[in-house]
């Protein structure tokens, strides 16, 4: 099953739409590029028991 989320880009600050498979785990990693900038956000997702997901984005020097 899949899920549009939103995340912020940690380079550029725009944000963007990615779809995720939510039935992939309640923990998933993985990196995404930007639409905007190109640069390679990394994404960290943890979906909680009620399906709330909560994102948290990484640029390359861990920000
Ligand atoms: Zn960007």
């Amino acid at each position: 099953m899949n899920k549009e989320i939103f995340f912020t880009c940690p380079y550029c600050g725009e944000e963007n739409t990615v779809d995720i498979d939510i039935t992939a785990g309640s923990d998933q990693e993985f990196i995404q590029d930007c639409e905007v900038c190109c640069r390679p956000a990394e994404i960290k997702l943890t979906i909680d028991r009620d399906g709330g997901i909560s994102v948290e984005t990484k640029n390359d020097e861990g920000f």
